[in-house]
């Protein structure tokens, strides 16, 4: 069979532990034999990546702006323990972080289904995609422990020096503050990218807030995305046949739990943080959760939304078989082959991604799955090491392709 030819190389970001030696894998068995993969190749590893001072991050980043669209394996995001275990020269900050930073984006994260694994939710019947702004509030706050008796305001000095001061609280005793804050450009840039994503997926838009209580800075992320709305999605809105609708957050997470999915959810940071642990769970597990970095201008990058699967890999490394589950990251590869196959006219690159992902489920549907999926799955169930899970799918591949 001739291999499927590609235009433009994927911007490829190699990453850390368990997953990293799955990439490997995936790669060999599941992509290379049939695809003549062309990739840019940037080894965001921890150990180069502290060689790099970190460099190879942002250059990563860089060639995810020009080349369009990225896949990224997990990474570790270092701590103290990891400055010791690796010797860093600093804790090195979240690659995540700097790559969001670059290409400003929001994250959709998406639950992958599959027959006999059933949502905890008994009427959830599609998936509902989160859609994480991935800027400010809590992830870029100052905090401080307030020792006692005194008075806590906030204030602002415009370039002018003129204040604005505004009464906190009045400490009779000791407590706590924080101080967080938004820019309009990036609420601007995550009400676009939801609008679009909702427009390409042709699925509605959910956006909630707490309003009621934040009637200032909430407020402003509801009047940001209606303003959008209403002055330029409102029709291709209607002519797609979706609609745009704002809720309470507390109302939303009830509706969500009442649906039937199938539409996407907007949050802001710190909800979507919390909310997609929630969903990833309701709906299976997190090792089944796809994630995708959308750029408002137009740039993609895939990932699996679980981490490095550190357990795993100390076991791996005394030479254990591991049962670590691929699904997340063989989609980053699949969403990311499907898309430049779509940007590049090469329908066979699309058809391609569509049967590996259809092979994967199909492998799933039959009974081999990996460990963490066995209690979920209803039926008979087989436990398989990564590696035989991995050529379980190849045999499904190969019998469909042929
Ligand atoms: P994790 O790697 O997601 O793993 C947490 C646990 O979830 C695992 O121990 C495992 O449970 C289960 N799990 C996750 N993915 C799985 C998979 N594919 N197959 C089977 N089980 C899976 O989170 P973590 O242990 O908190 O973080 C490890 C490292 O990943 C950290 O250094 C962190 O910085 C990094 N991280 C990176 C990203 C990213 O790059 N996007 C995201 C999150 C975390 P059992 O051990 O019970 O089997
Ligand atoms: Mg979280």
């Amino acid at each position: 069979m001739d291999k499927i030819q590609m235009k433009t190389p994927l911007v490829e970001m190699d990453g850390d532990e368990m997953t990293r030696v799955l990439w490997q894998k995936i790669k060999e068995k599941l992509l290379l034999p049939y695809v003549d993969l062309k990739t840019e190749y940037y080894d965001l590893g921890l150990k180069h990546r502290d060689e790099t001072d970190d460099q190879v991050t942002v250059d990563s980043a860089m060639a995810a702006q020009r080349l369009g669209v990225a896949v990224k394996c997990a990474t570790i995001t270092p701590n103290g323990q990891r400055v010791k275990e690796y010797g860093l020269k600093q804790m090195w900050k979240s690659p995540n972080g700097t790559i969001r930073a670059i290409l400003d984006g929001t994250v959709f994260r998406a639950p992958v289904m599959v027959k006999g694994i059933s949502p905890c939710v008994i009427n959830w019947k599609k998936p509902i995609i989160l859609a994480r702004h991935a800027y400010g509030d809590i992830y870029r706050s100052v905090e401080f422990r307030v020792p006692g008796k005194g008075l806590a305001e906030l204030c602002y000095t415009d370039t002018d020096g003129r204040e604005t001061r505004l009464p906190i609280h009045d400490f009779q005793g000791p407590g706590v503050i924080l101080g967080m804050h938004n820019t309009d450009e990036s609420i601007h840039s995550f009400a676009h990218s939801c609008f679009q994503y909702a427009l390409y997926a042709k699925q509605d838009l959910w956006f909630s807030t707490k309003d009621t209580i934040s009637k200032t800075y909430d407020h402003h992320f509801k009047d940001i995305f209606s303003d959008l709305y209403e002055t330029t999605y409102r029709k291709p809105f209607e002519e797609a046949g979706i609609t745009y609708f704002y809720t309470l957050v507390d109302d939303a997470v009830a509706r969500v739990i009442r649906s039937e999915g199938g539409f996407i959810w907007a949050l802001k940071n710190y909800d979507g943080d919390v909310m997609s642990d929630m969903l990833a769970t309701a709906f299976s597990s997190l090792a089944m959760m796809t994630s995708v970095l959308v750029s408002p201008h137009g740039q993609f990058e895939y990932e699996a939304a679980h981490g490095t699967v550190t357990r795993h890999y100390y076991r791996y490394l005394k030479g254990e078989e591991t049962s670590t589950n691929p699904v997340a990251t063989i989609f980053a590869w699949t969403g990311a082959l499907n898309k430049r196959g779509e940007l590049d006219g090469i329908p066979e690159l699309c058809d391609f991604a569509v049967a590996l992902e259809t092979a994967t489920l199909a492998t799933i549907e039959s009974g081999r799955m990996t460990k963490d999926l066995v209690p979920l799955f209803d039926g008979e169930a087989q436990a398989l090491s990564s590696d035989a899970f991995l050529d379980a799918i190849t045999d499904t591949l190969q019998a469909r392709l042929s």
